[in-house]
């Protein structure tokens, strides 16, 4: 029998050591970690709070090329890289966002690496990680609780039951919940409202859980969500509501990074995961610095390619914690850059040179996008056993011609061994290459001048358009919130705002639809497209064929 191991299948051969083991790998004292289970556990909050004047390590943000269904593999490589730096002696924490329950029953597939590069306890990474989703969908709750308590025992503040934007959240995907009408049923059951539903990582306490620097900053920063508004317009606020101490009850828990390891025994933080298009799609700020206290590199993913995933990191989360990034590393795979040059989804076991050299535009984009931060660039090539060596070549060849560094890196197959070389070429770039990171564009920029920087610069279009009602929406925003970075929303899958332009096209327009602001969060959304914050299920969903053994273990995730 020579089928290969399944992820999950490997993820369980693996021997763990106990979580305090590894905590003693970053010397944190035992007084301070607190266990869930054998390998799991978070770290004190008051620990966390009192490391602030400790030096922080190298920060390396590991992003992507565009995403195709081919995948490219950023969790597997942070993961890798995060093991390949310890293999070549290195202190290193790797940071990684938490999975949200929806997509487990939907498409089979992890969110904890895969191969010979994941974290583990798996399921336990994967379904209800120590309790954090629930809690931030609790605080969410509250909040959609206490407006329609508000309405319904006189209304004080004025909302206008039909501008109230504060919906509600479950971790799900649930299509039913998109849109519904809530307190039907008579005078006892509330004001009859439309309503509707986000799954739990869209819940703007999701996207301020991440980039809170501590509780007294979340405390803060929950307080300036924008629920609704009055019928002449005044916004009404979470504080308005009286929310805020309960919801930060809430949280107080969940706001303390966890630690689990990956099948090396590597250290790895993984904490909070807020989508990737109306939010910054990250993990928590406080995990990220708390790895930075304890180790001397750290490893963190941004979601989706690097024209979101990275320059929200870098406009968004550095802007937000103060925390400078020194490296880069973007994730490329044969067969996705094949897919940016044309060639068909089923045909990627076949060797196609033409369509790799063609969609090589792609990744050349990704990188002198990232360069234009300031920080050192190293592109990781993630190989799959399908490349053949003539791609390889290909590959790296045309990376040296156009003076990007490259490395080939075999983690999947082979876990840390495999990185080695590639975590010694990100030490020696860091070493050699000091960055200078600076933001996209500057705060004072307007919020229209901001997301045209942001098109121009990085999706390579000409302009972005938008009717007058959307135009107006800004100017209305300016004057109150006009500092606030951007977060756009729009397709991964292409650097335009069409799914089916791949490569790296240029000259086209991005059209506006909708912006939001995120006021707790702190940033400003700008919609650029349809944007799904409660997904469905697929047709034949992967809960189906998900059980429990007899002993326990569960069968079929992953
Ligand atoms: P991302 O973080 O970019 O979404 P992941 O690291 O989660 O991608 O990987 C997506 C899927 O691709 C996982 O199931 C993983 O096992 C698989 N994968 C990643 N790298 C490889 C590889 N080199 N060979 C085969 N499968 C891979
Ligand atoms: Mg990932």
């Amino acid at each position: 029998n020579t089928q290969p191991l399944s992820d999950i299948e490997i993820a369980r051969n693996a021997t763990m050591q106990p979580i305090q083991d590894i905590a003693d790998k970053l010397e944190i004292p035992s007084d301070h970690i607190l266990n869930y289970g054998k390998h799991r556990a978070k770290i004190s909050r008051e620990y966390v709070e009192a490391q602030s004047d400790r030096p922080n390590g190298k920060l390396i943000l590991v992003a992507g090329i565009t995403p195709t269904a081919a995948g490219e593999g950023k969790t597997t490589t942070s993961v890798g890289m995060g093991d390949g730096l310890s293999r070549i002696g290195k202190k290193v924490a790797i940071c990684l966002r938490e999975p949200s329950l929806g997509p487990c029953f939907g498409m089979k597939g992890g969110a904890a690496g895969g191969g010979y590069s994941q974290v583990v306890p798996m399921e336990e990474i994967n379904l209800h990680f120590n309790g954090d989703f629930h809690a931030i969908g609790a605080a969410h709750n509250l909040l959609s609780a206490m407006i329609d308590n508000h309405i319904y025992w006189g209304n004080e503040l004025e909302l206008d039951c039909r501008k109230v934007t504060w919906g509600r959240v479950m971790d799900m995907n649930d299509r039913s919940l998109r849109q519904l009408t809530v307190g039907l049923g008579g005078v006892f059951n509330g004001y009859p409202r439309t309503d509707h539903f986000d799954i739990t990582v869209a819940s703007e306490v999701m996207a301020i859980f991440c980039l809170a620097n501590d509780l007294k900053d979340l405390q803060e920063r929950l307080g300036n969500i924008i629920v609704g508004t009055t019928r002449d317009g005044k916004d009404i606020y979470a504080r308005d509501i009286k929310a805020v101490g309960a919801m930060t009850a809430l949280l107080k828990d969940a706001i303390q990074p966890n630690l689990v390891q990956t099948m090396e025994g590597t250290p790895c933080f993984i904490h909070g995961g807020p989508f990737a298009n109306i939010a910054h799609g990250c993990n928590s700020v406080i995990a990220t610095k708390t790895a930075l206290k304890h180790a001397d590199y750290v490893i963190t993913e941004a979601g989706f390619g690097a024209d979101l995933g990275a320059e929200k990191f870098f406009d968004i989360k550095m802007r937000k914690s103060g925390l400078k990034p020194d490296a880069a590393v973007i994730v490329a795979t044969i067969r996705a850059l094949k897919i940016h040059g044309g060639a068909e989804q089923d045909k990627l076991g076949e060797e196609n040179l033409k369509a790799l050299e063609d969609g090589f535009v792609n990744l050349k984009r990704h990188v002198s996008n990232t360069r234009k931060f300031g920080v050192p660039v190293m592109v990781a090539l993630n190989s799959f056993s399908a490349d053949t060596q003539a791609e390889r070549d290909l590959l790296l060849g045309l990376c040296e011609q156009a003076g990007i560094s490259a490395v080939e890196s075999d983690h999947w197959a082979r876990g840390g061994e495999g990185a080695e070389a590639l975590s010694q070429a990100v030490v020696d770039m860091i070493d050699n290459e000091p960055a200078n990171f600076e933001f996209l564009y500057n705060a004072q920029l307007s919020l229209w001048g901001k997301t045209r920087t942001i098109a121009q610069e990085l999706y390579g279009a000409e302009d972005i358009i938008a009717d007058k009602k959307v135009r107006n929406q800004f100017e209305a925003l300016e004057a109150k919130h006009g500092d606030l970075p951007i977060c756009i929303a729009k397709t991964p899958l292409s650097f335009s705002t069409d799914p089916l332009l791949k490569g790296a096209p240029s000259g086209h327009v991005v059209p506006i639809r909708e912006v939001r602001l995120s006021a707790g969060a702190g940033f400003v959304v700008v919609v650029c497209g349809d944007i799904m914050t409660m997904p469905g299920l697929p047709r034949k969903p992967a809960a189906e064929s998900i059980y429990v053994r007899e002993d326990g273990e569960i069968e079929g995730l992953f």
